[in-house]
């Protein structure tokens, strides 16, 4: 069961734990984050667990300054102009990403984007003293409504984390703002904390609302890293010419002629295989095989998700922009 410690007091204790590779709920001004190191992928992988979460969707990194932020991500002169007007606050900017900035590819689905937010409070001052970029997102069962409250978060999760900070209900009680920028406009991603008004006088335009092919929002399977090579699920036999994907201690049969062969996890770990997931997709892919052949994966637990990403990288290209 979860402890649940007051803000004031549980510094320590969730420094302690996020720097194990541990998760931990706490108060942003939104709403509760599920929070967990971004540059590593086990910590990343327990979120998704903790959730439940049947699909691997980008999360928001949590940053504490504009110097943190720069490191990570691109910042064009517009996107800096609404860090500085909103930050911190509940205003999440879309950049492209740094890809030597350590961030994990399970924080992006393997997106050469990122999601960065810098909150006020706790979250602020813990991610300061951490020295790492937290993802966080909202600390719910997957389909359940968002917590404001540190006995709800306990209530909901408390049996999967190790720790709840409680830092009373949070003031705004309803997700960020997600904006990006495009060819210097705004776009509007996902409604939130920060009103669109706001946004616009700064920007002086109208924002543009919704995704555009290529941009992430829930489901869009144009959004995630899609391998060049096609890729072959629940494989007993490798073709010729194949890259394979194992899991698990048994192989597929013929996978001594495989092009290339990485393995999600050896012993058969879930969170292990969630953790190389997009990395070893990418490198597979990077050896030139026109076909990836992927080894059966369980579909329980993080299984689940896994699937989900496997089957839409397997979806033929056409379906990408529906
Ligand atoms: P939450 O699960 O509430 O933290 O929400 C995260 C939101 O951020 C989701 O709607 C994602 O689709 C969005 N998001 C995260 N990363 C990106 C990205 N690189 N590009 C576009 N949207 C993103
Ligand atoms: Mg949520």
């Amino acid at each position: 069961m979860a402890e649940l410690i007051a803000a004031d007091k549980a510094m320590d204790a969730a420094l302690a734990l996020l720097s194990a590779g541990e998760v931990v709920a706490i108060p942003t001004e939104t709403v509760y984050g599920l929070a967990g190191d971004a540059t590593n992928g086990e910590a990343v992988a327990r979120i998704f667990e903790a959730k439940g979460r049947p699909r691997f969707n980008p999360l928001i990194a949590h940053v504490a300054d504009m110097a943190m932020a720069e490191r990570i991500g691109v910042f064009d002169p517009l996107s800096r102009n609404l860090a500085e007007k909103f930050w911190p606050g509940p205003l999440t900017l879309v950049v492209p990403l740094r890809p030597e900035a350590g961030i994990h590819p399970l924080v992006t689905a393997g997106l050469d984007t990122i999601a960065l937010r810098m909150p006020m409070g706790f979250g602020g001052k813990l991610i300061a003293r951490l020295g790492r970029p937290l993802a966080a997102p909202s600390a719910n069962t997957s389909g359940k409504i968002s917590s404001t409250s540190g006995e709800a978060v306990a209530s909901d999760l408390g049996g999967r984390i190790p720790l709840v900070v409680d830092g009373g209900s949070t003031p705004v009680g309803l997700e960020s703002t997600i904006v990006k920028v495009e060819d210097g406009k705004v776009r509007m991603l996902r409604p939130g904390g920060v009103a669109a008004s706001e946004i616009e006088a700064l920007a002086g335009a109208p924002l543009l609302r919704g995704a555009t092919a290529g941009i992430e929002a829930p489901g869009m399977l144009a959004s995630h890293y899609a391998p060049g090579a096609a890729l072959r699920l629940n494989v007993g036999k490798v073709g010729a010419g194949e890259a394979l994907l194992g899991f698990g201690p048994e192989r597929a049969e013929g996978w001594q002629q495989a092009r290339a062969f990485l393995n999600l996890s050896e012993t058969g770990d879930l969170r292990e295989a969630a953790t190389n997931l997009f990395a070893h997709l990418q490198a597979l892919d990077r050896s030139g095989a026109a076909s990836i052949a992927v080894e059966p994966v369980p579909s329980d637990e993080l299984g689940e998700a896994i699937n989900d990403r496997l089957a839409r990288a397997a979806a033929p290209r056409d379906n990408l922009h529906v």
